[in-house]
């Protein structure tokens, strides 16, 4: 998978650098390029923002900087594509704008995700299917977000996602874009070591959170594993942790445990 990442703190990536993702790169699996949104401004001031049209408080990204860094993705990925590349009815063949013929030359359109807390929920059902992509870019805002004419333009060349990571206002876009490259990208085969951990994780298939979990030693501060966990009877293992889950969604998540029972 390829990641472009678009900021005016192209530095905040940087801990994309370390531990799994960081090893993911080293092997191969991943691609990470980040680009400086003030690389792609023509005044001396590198001015990213201006004041909100029909007034009001803050500043908004302007068009100008994002259209110019996208459009120099799209041609480097254009000139440079994936030896894993798939042809897919996705391609932009009807684009008529200069652009076009770049991403005419695209198998498939990258995905476009722009962090935003007015963007549709991110959950792991977003982090399974974009695990499947082979291009994403991320364009996190800042200040009071990047001017709309943006999205509309960049639907044309892009597959393109609103997302938000959660009911409340972050500073800019840059720490939702780390969080939701790490979930996509611990589900790309080979980034995790051990891909059974994958399973019963919370949020995933049964629709339960996951069971409480220890380690050695068996009584640490007055505090004990449970009794049927250094039973070795497995069966009676997994009937705990199921109830466990069940017990943890109901006191913890009344919106997911409607769900479950519901199904
Ligand atoms: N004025 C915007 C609003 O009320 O929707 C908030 C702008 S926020 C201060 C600046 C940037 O942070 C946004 O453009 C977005 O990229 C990012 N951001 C803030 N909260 C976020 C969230 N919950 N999820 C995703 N991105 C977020």
């Amino acid at each position: 998978m390829r990641i472009d990442l678009i900021s005016i703190f192209p530095e905040f990536f940087d801990v994309l650098d370390l531990s799994l993702i960081g090893r993911a790169q080293a092997d191969r699996l991943l691609e990470i390029r980040r680009h400086n949104l003030r690389d792609y401004t023509e005044d001396k001031h590198r001015t990213v923002d201006s004041p909100p049209a029909g007034g009001g408080a803050g500043m908004v990204m302007k068009p100008e900087p994002w259209a110019k860094a996208l459009e120099t993705v799209l041609e480097d990925t254009a000139s440079r594509p994936s030896p894993l590349a798939q042809s897919s009815s996705e391609s932009s063949s009807e684009l008529g704008s200069p652009l076009g013929s770049v991403t005419r030359a695209l198998p498939v359109k990258p995905t476009l995700i722009i962090p935003t807390p007015s963007g549709e929920a991110f959950t792991q059902r977003h982090a399974e299917e974009l695990a499947g992509a082979e291009h994403l870019v991320f364009a996190p805002g800042r200040f009071e977000g990047i001017d709309e004419r943006v999205t509309e333009w960049a639907a044309e060349h892009f597959q393109l996602r609103r997302c938000s990571i959660g009911d409340y206002v972050l500073n800019g876009g840059e720490a939702a874009a780390v969080v939701m490259i790490e979930a996509i990208t611990r589900l790309i085969p080979g980034v995790i070591g051990n891909e059974a951990s994958l399973n019963e994780e919370s949020h995933g298939e049964t629709g339960l959170l996951e069971y409480p979990v220890y380690t050695k030693p068996a009584q640490w501060r007055g505090h004990q594993i449970p009794e049927v966990l250094l039973s070795g009877n497995h069966a009676k293992i997994a009937q705990w942790r199921r109830e466990q889950a069940e017990a943890r969604t109901r006191a913890t998540r009344p919106d997911l445990w409607t769900r479950y029972t519901a199904d």
